[in-house]
């Protein structure tokens, strides 16, 4: 005898990702996930937010917060998204998340959480001085998603295993509380030569706001000096482009710097290998240059022209805010009821 399958979550294709605004962004968050936000939002019913709820799972300075999450909706703007076609909204101005996400938390197991490579990555030797919010920042995620019932998240590599825990944590849900499709197990949307930017530094660790090297990164706000200069200095090797994948994998930095190519071109790593086979990297670095200036000039240029307009800003987060507080209301009752809530 086989067990029948719950019936599957019917209702339609929601998108919905977000960026904590812990920084300037950089070519790995526009790569990994802004570029994906812009496509997809013409595709499926979009949510995007800023995450400042997550940014406070480490400390933030509360007079620069404000400004920061300004500065990520900027960089929303300046990529693309078009906030008459999706919905651009601050996480913290939806309580919602929060409410959902305490429900998660008595969902959610230790055993899984445990599991979490970001956080022992974020914590380094000492996480018992990390903040409680930062080992649980991956169920805020799945409340995230799931209060707008969203099927597909748009992120980079680093994000797949936190996706995986939401997918848990909604058929979990699913199943204790007897309401079987109630959730939908989204997707990560993680593809593409862009979903795992190398540091410049060392192809061995993600780019990140956080690495406290500014070489280590290109910020969707440097001007074309400072493009240039960095990706002069990336570390790189000295022997020419090989012609083949698997010779590219062996040599991180320079699978990196390959990579950032393709994803800015459009086109795969096997693509820009067969144009630059053979080439070393005093002939590679400045095409890469030139191309990185051409793609991202514009966006600063464009992010500049946002900030210099804090109330449209403002204007464009609060309609945002009001169009996501009115599409999860409905779902967060109908979880209070689900859990048997005196309020509910
Ligand atoms: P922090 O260093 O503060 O953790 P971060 O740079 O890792 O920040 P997040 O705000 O955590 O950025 O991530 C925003 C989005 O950008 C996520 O979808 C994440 O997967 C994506 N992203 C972050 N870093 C990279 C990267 N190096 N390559 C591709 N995508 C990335």
């Amino acid at each position: 005898m086989t067990d029948t399958p719950p019936p599957a979550y019917a209702g339609p294709a929601r998108v919905l990702s977000g960026v904590q605004p812990t920084g300037a962004l950089h070519l790995g968050n526009y790569l990994g996930a802004l570029v994906k936000f812009t496509r997809l939002q013409h595709q499926m019913e979009t949510f995007i937010f800023v995450a400042d709820l997550h940014a406070i799972t480490q400390w933030q300075d509360p007079a620069r917060l404000k400004g920061q999450v300004r500065e990520i909706a900027a960089a929303y703007l300046a990529s693309g998204l078009d906030p008459k076609v999706a919905t651009i909204f601050p996480q913290s101005a939806v309580p919602a998340h929060a409410e959902l996400a305490w429900v998660f938390n008595c969902v959610a197991r230790l055993g899984w959480l445990d599991r979490m490579t970001q956080f022992k990555d974020k914590a380094g030797k000492h996480k018992e001085r990390e903040s409680v919010g930062l080992y649980t920042y991956p169920v805020l995620q799945a409340a995230d998603i799931l209060l707008y019932r969203a099927t597909h998240v748009p992120v980079g590599e680093d994000q797949r295993q936190h996706l995986e825990l939401t997918r848990d944590i909604a058929a979990k849900f699913n199943h204790d509380f007897g309401v079987p499709g109630f959730f939908p197990l989204p997707e990560a949307v993680v593809e593409g030569p862009g979903a795992r930017v190398m540091s410049l530094r060392d192809g061995a660790a993600k780019m990140s706001k956080s690495d406290p090297s500014e070489y280590s990164r290109i910020n969707l706000t440097d001007d074309a000096d400072a493009i240039a200069q960095k990706i002069r200095k990336a570390r790189t090797d000295p022997e020419p482009l090989p012609d083949t994948l698997e010779a590219l994998a062996a040599r991180p930095e320079a699978q990196n710097l390959v990579a950032i190519y393709a994803a800015l071109d459009g086109r795969t790593s096997a693509e820009v290998l067969a144009e630059y086979a053979g080439q070393g990297f005093g002939v590679f670095k400045p095409r890469l240059a030139d191309l990185a200036v051409a793609k991202l000039g514009p966006v600063g240029e464009a992010m500049r022209r946002y900030m210099s307009d804090p109330v449209e800003i403002d204007r464009i987060l609060a309609a945002g805010a009001e169009r996501a507080r009115q599409v999860g209301a409905p779902v967060l009752a109908e979880v209070k009821a689900a859990v048997g809530y005196w309020a509910g």
